[in-house]
């Protein structure tokens, strides 16, 4: 079906937001769009003299319809913690995506788009293996009724909590993945574990309604995706060997980035689950994307708010940093290639450039010996592809807020 645009630009989070509109032109590219946009929100805005972000909603519909287009069987359920903007919400809440919460708040986030836009039982898996009890009460209150697990405890707590949730057994994915951050040292039961997690969660009474895997944020070996689609119908297999009611869900979790390499993993899902899951026709297949989503959706802008000069070297400090949204640098491995908002001139010369965070800190660094032209206190530092795990995670150290830092939503058509 066609993506309803109209109903992106009045849904919830992006409503109640004046949404600058900018043409594209054919010839402009991704970059050209994002300082385009930038610009716009300056010239707009001349009291804006601090960071800021556009969030192109634009983008976020093009990668909803590919989606659609390489994985017309996998259900989108946008990992919250990646970008909890409520703009970014509320456009994946209109193209129909469902969601992953992983806290409290990330439910209630969700759940405010709307009782009309969002099902709690329909739209929302409770993605943490691990939820501490007042969250699990509060997931019973709200009627999110999908949860995973990973151990014996976690059982016995669903059931003592939210007796009437169903799990998802997450299983660690094949190693390998060469990810961009593992997740399997910490979540997913071992091959050995599963027919001992299946059996406690018979024994409590609690239903298990499938399975669950993520092979790793941004992993680079696609192959482990179709690993993991083999061992998730084991895990099918073994459920009814138990004796238990057939499985119905499949969570393929997420780490998937945008671009060709997104093409590439849908292609090794798709053949995985034909065949895999080719004789269990109404098992219904969901995904967890964050970063695929999120990432180049948000280009943020930094302001030069200091400048030293040391002989050849210039130094500058902005009003972003490291502990701020550009902790990805460190959480995330986000390599930064600021760019001048101004541009550079053909054979402008370029001096070696430290970047600094506006902290105290020597640690909040955000590059070191990076070529730029010349820069003034006042000029715009452009950071692109800065949608994913980079405000949801900074902090307000030293008095500089990261949830200060506005972000303007833009649809570019
Ligand atoms: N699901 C779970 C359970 C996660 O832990 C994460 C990321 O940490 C995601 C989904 C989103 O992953 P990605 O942004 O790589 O798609």
């Amino acid at each position: 079906g066609s993506i309803p645009i109209q109903a992106v630009l009045v849904a919830p989070g992006v409503k109640d937001r004046k949404v600058l509109e900018f043409k594209r032109g054919d010839a402009l590219k991704d970059r050209d769009v994002a300082s385009g946009l930038i610009r716009s929100v300056l010239a707009s805005n001349p009291t804006q003299r601090s960071a800021f972000y556009v969030f192109d909603l634009a983008k976020v519909v093009d990668l909803f319809r590919s989606w659609r287009r390489a994985l017309p069987g996998v259900r989108p359920c946008y990992a919250v913690k990646c970008n909890p903007d409520p703009s970014l919400l509320g456009a994946l809440a209109a193209l129909g995506a469902g969601f992953d919460c992983a806290s409290r708040a990330e439910i209630e986030a969700v759940l405010s788009l709307g009782a009309g836009v969002v099902h709690p039982r329909r739209d929302i898996v409770y993605a943490n293996p691990c939820k501490p009890e007042a969250h699990l009460e509060f997931a019973a209150e709200a009627g999110v009724t999908l949860a995973t697990y990973d151990s014996e405890e976690e059982v016995a707590k669903v059931r003592r909590c939210h007796p009437g949730c169903e799990l998802l057994l997450r299983i660690k994915g094949p190693d390998g993945g060469d990810a961009r951050v593992d997740l399997g040292t910490k979540y997913g039961a071992l091959a050995g574990e599963v027919v001992p997690l299946l059996r406690a969660a018979q024994r409590a009474g609690v239903p298990v309604a499938g399975v669950s895997f993520h092979v790793g944020s941004g992993a680079a070996n696609l192959d482990v995706y179709r690993g993991a689609v083999e061992d998730a119908r084991k895990v099918f297999d073994a459920a009814t060997e138990l004796g238990m009611p057939p499985l119905r869900v499949l969570d393929i979790g997420g780490g998937f980035v945008s671009g060709p390499k997104f093409e590439d993993a849908a292609a090794v899902i798709n053949d995985a689950l034909a065949r895999h899951f080719g004789d269990l026709p109404c098992v219904e297949v969901i995904g967890e994307p964050g970063r695929y989503f999120a990432e180049t959706a948000f280009t943020l802008a930094a302001r030069v708010i200091g400048k030293r000069v040391r002989g050849e070297v210039r130094e500058y400090w902005i009003d972003d940093g490291l502990y701020g949204s550009l902790n990805c640098v460190i959480m995330d491995h986000y390599v930064p290639t600021p760019r001048p908002l101004a541009g550079a001139r053909p054979g402008e010369r370029t001096y070696a450039s430290t970047v600094f965070g506006p902290t105290c800190d020597s640690l909040d660094t955000v590059v070191r010996g990076y070529q730029l032209p010349e820069m003034s206190v006042g000029d715009w530092l452009v950071f692109d592809d800065m949608g994913a795990y980079t405000t949801g995670a900074g902090s307000n150290f030293n008095g500089f807020a990261t949830s200060d830092i506005k972000i303007y939503v833009a649809y570019s058509s």
